[in-house]
């Protein structure tokens, strides 16, 4: 058995070391890589991510998979050995399922849709976008019925970002989420103006954004030596192994908080990263869990830590002090509520914490009955704008600024939203746990050592890598599934008090 996964381990490890090569290109080119390098560029990580995909698909990987899964039955689940077999016996699966044929239509409707979707939005014409919506959407039927069988035919596609995952699980949370969060929402549109938040659209220089961003994620436990970061269009992280995670960040001076806010977001991916377990090394095990689990990390730091009170009362001086023009005459306090200043808005990526997660649930119920046959593609635009002035309050004057917003659809990203929301949610549950093992953690806060919150989120997370599921990590760590109740409960006391409600 142990000649077996060696084998196994040998050939996947070629197959990490071109997506990782790929990935160093690919930073590459979002960071230092003049204009005119653009061309050659996407032919070397075309071919470096093809040669990725044929090890994974390839008989060899599953011939070698059969063989082991047979001798597996007595190894620990937990175990590498076993999480290797399982979770490549999945990348395997996803790979050989669909047939080639339809991948590339796929991948070719999805290269013509962006670029169409791009004019459609510029010029707000749904009706150009449409057909080749409505394509995408059938070309996604037939990629789930690949899966067969399932509950739902969302669920596979829910499963392909989030493993584990199914529609009926994300419904228990998201249906229950909704009252309360649409009626919060409510209840502080009625008080907005009680917090101002204009003092945070004063210039504030690119270099003090920088020093103080690198000063923060420093003491929260990034690890530079294995680290490094960079100014791009688009804040990023990016990792080639546990041992080189770089993020990026974006300056945009009139807002002060944006850059450090998204730095210390990018943080928490990239400490998740750092943090993976050395014996997963080059087994593509070596990488965080899935994209809700990540994003329960950035936000954790980026939320829960960095737009609290007690992180502030140990930082704020320091911002002063490098920002005494802008925030001299201005009290902490001023200055923490309009950090976390709510107003509901059309557009999601520019969304406060509290309004975040309905544009979420609006895009998951839409792409629920868009799968099933109840809404279709040319009824969005009006489904769209009745559900944003149900859940908050606004309706978009336009279809670019409503149903046209996110890239997503257009590149065939349908059962991807949902994932931006757990992240969320398992966040507060995670943070919600942390207290419960250890009380004195916002005291710690409050005096500027992150490192036991480090230790806590690498002994239950991080380590693990790509081991276990989201579902599974929530078992494990809070002894039960994923659960709203501890998300809305922190809204509600947070964003109660800001408001006065
Ligand atoms: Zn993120």
């Amino acid at each position: 058995m142990q000649d077996k996964l060696n084998q196994l381990k040998k050939l996947i490890g070629r197959a990490v070391d071109m997506e990782r090569a790929a990935s160093v290109l690919e930073w590459d080119q979002e960071t230092y890589m003049p204009p005119g390098g653009g061309e050659a560029r996407a032919d070397q990580i075309a071919t470096l991510r093809s040669a990725f995909h044929e090890i994974f698909a390839s008989d060899e990987a599953g011939r070698l998979l059969d063989e082991l899964e047979k001798e597996a039955a007595g190894l620990d689940y937990d175990s590498d050995e076993a999480s290797l077999i399982r979770v490549l016996r999945r990348e395997h699966e996803r790979r050989v399922r669909v047939p080639l044929e339809l991948a590339e239509e796929l991948a070719r409707t999805a290269s013509l849709a962006q670029q169409v979707w791009q004019k459609a939005r510029a010029n707000n014409d749904f009706k150009s976008f449409e057909p080749l919506l409505a394509k995408t959407v059938e070309l996604k039927h037939r990629w789930a019925e690949c899966f067969k069988p399932y509950e739902n035919i969302y669920d596979p596609l829910l499963d392909y970002y989030e493993p584990g995952i199914t529609y009926r699980q994300i419904d228990a949370v998201f249906s229950a989420l909704k009252p309360p969060l649409v009626k919060l929402v409510k209840d502080i549109t009625a008080r907005l103006d009680v917090v101002d938040d204009t003092l945070l659209s004063q210039p504030f220089g690119a270099e003090g954004q920088m020093a103080f961003g690198r000063e923060v994620i420093t003491a929260l436990g990034y690890d530079f030596e294995r680290g490094r970061i960079d100014f791009s269009a688009h804040p990023f992280t990016i990792h080639f192994g546990r041992d080189d995670v770089r993020i990026t960040t974006r300056i945009v001076e009139g807002i002060g908080s944006s850059a450090l806010m998204s730095t210390v977001h990018e943080a928490g991916h990239a400490m998740y990263e750092q943090g993976t377990s050395p014996t997963l090394y080059r087994t593509w095990l070596d990488q965080g869990a899935s994209m809700s689990v990540h994003e329960s990390q950035s936000r954790f730091y980026e939320n829960i830590i960095g737009r609290s009170r007690p992180f502030w009362r140990y930082w704020y001086p320091r911002l002063q002090a490098i920002f005494p023009n802008q925030l001299g005459q201005v009290d902490m306090e001023t200055f923490y509520r309009a950090l976390n200043r709510v107003q509901p808005s059309l557009i999601r990526v520019e969304a406060d914490e509290v309004t975040y997660g309905l544009h979420v649930i609006l895009r998951f119920e839409l792409e629920n009955d868009l799968m099933n046959g109840r809404v279709s593609v040319s009824d969005l635009p009006k489904e769209w704008n009745a559900r944003m002035e149900a859940y908050l309050g606004v309706v978009p004057p336009n279809d670019a600024q409503g149903v046209l917003q996110d890239v997503h659809w257009s590149v065939g990203y349908i059962g991807y939203f949902p994932d931006y929301l757990l992240g969320s949610i398992f966040s507060v549950q995670l943070w919600e746990q942390m207290l419960k093992e250890r009380p004195s953690v916002p005291a710690e806060i409050e005096a500027g050592q992150y490192g036991a919150i480090l230790d806590w989120l690498r002994e239950k997370i991080h380590r693990h890598g790509m081991k276990f599921t989201l579902p599974e990590l929530s078992e494990r760590i809070t002894g039960g599934p994923l659960r709203w109740e501890p998300y809305m409960n922190y809204l509600q006391t947070k964003y109660g008090e800001i408001y006065g409600l």
